[in-house]
């Protein structure tokens, strides 16, 4: 730290991706991207329309915008993107939190909601079980649900989201659905019926568009002026041309999103069912990646001597669930190695 950075951030904990590679060695199971690139036609949409990098990029980002409203039945109005999720999320916190509205967040959830109200300065209430939806109906303050849930990948159903929703009309509650896709039940089709809440979704996993870091959100009019409001105040060219770009194209071939999420969901049965054969225990996982621990190895452990073997997953040493590992479910052939370095392992 230098002796001029601001003490209103010397406490900061910055939140730690996982471990991104450039050698392109590993089989790479670690950050819950897709194992397919993006869509081929998607790729050449955007080579069609991405040309002007001389000018600046569309900053109210029309045609990606016309393609999600076509996407998902709702209006321009109800929508904002972001350069990833986590644009967009921070965001939220800068624009729903405040002393009055702490922000509320479970503990066994994603690591970045607690460095997005430190950053921003927040307090926050951490509800102790992850998905203990009574806490969440009492606790007051902006709630930030992932659903499913990271590193977990439980899934609530979205009547549950509605009895929260139901119980807390002057409470936000932002819907984290970044895995969405992948199976669990979506809470787009409240957002016409309830003014608070906002649902943040990805490009990052379903579509295969990680690298190009693209995110919106959905929810009632006021709460997307308050979000643009933020965005407008930071940068209004957040989303670059070439995303604008391919994320429409990519919203054009839906076809193609649509097989893939199905592979997904055929490939993580076989991810389960392999790794229950070699005795691992595992949450009920809704997303694109499992959660597993061994009884006989520690979660450490295992991650290190995948990450030898050529396999990374991610391991996180927080309390209570430092036994585990996160494993993206990728591809068929990705499987086959990661259980042979699994079974000399457990050797
Ligand atoms: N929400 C959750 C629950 C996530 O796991 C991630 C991925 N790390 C994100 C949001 C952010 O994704 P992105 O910024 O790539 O859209």
């Amino acid at each position: 730290m230098s002796r001029f950075f601001s003490k209103k951030y010397s406490a900061l904990v910055p939140y730690v991706p996982g471990e991104q590679p450039r050698d392109g060695k590993y089989v790479k199971l670690n950050t819950n991207e897709s194992p397919f690139p993006p869509s081929e036609k998607a790729l050449e949409y955007a080579a069609k329309h991405a040309r002007r990098y001389n000018l600046y990029s569309d900053p109210d980002c029309t045609e990606l915008k016309e393609a999600l409203v076509d996407t998902y039945k709702v209006g321009t109005e109800n929508i904002t993107v972001g350069n990833g999720s986590d644009e967009i999320l921070n965001f939220a916190f800068m624009a729903f939190c405040d002393d009055e509205h702490p922000a509320v967040y479970a503990d066994i959830t994603y690591g970045f909601y607690k460095v997005f109200a430190a950053v921003n300065n927040l307090h926050s209430t951490v509800i102790p079980l992850s998905l203990d939806v009574e806490a969440f109906k009492k606790a007051k303050g902006t709630k930030f649900i992932a659903n499913p849930n990271a590193p977990t990948g439980i899934a609530l159903p979205a009547s549950v989201i509605e009895d929260i929703l139901k119980a807390c009309p002057e409470d936000v509650i932002v819907v984290d659905e970044a895995y969405v896709d992948f199976g669990a039940e979506s809470c787009v089709v409240l957002t016409g019926k309830y003014d608070n809440l906002l649902v943040v979704q990805t490009f990052s996993k379903s579509r295969s568009m990680a690298g190009a870091r693209l995110g919106f959100a959905i929810g009632c009019a006021g709460l997307i002026t308050d979000l643009e409001t933020i965005r407008n105040s930071i940068n209004p060219y957040n989303v670059n041309s070439y995303t604008i770009a391919l994320g429409t194209g990519t919203l054009l071939d839906a076809g193609y999103t649509k097989e893939h999420c199905g592979d997904i969901i055929e490939n993580r049965a076989a991810y389960v069912k392999t790794l229950k054969e070699m005795g691992f225990e595992m949450t009920d996982s809704l997303a694109n990646f499992i959660f597993v621990r061994h009884p006989k190895m520690a979660g450490e452990e295992i991650y290190l001597r995948l990450k030898e073997k050529g396999v990374l997953v991610r391991h996180f040493s927080q309390d209570r669930i430092a036994d585990f590992n996160r494993i993206t479910i990728g591809s068929m052939d990705q499987l086959k190695k990661l259980a042979e370095a699994l079974s000399e392992i457990l050797k």
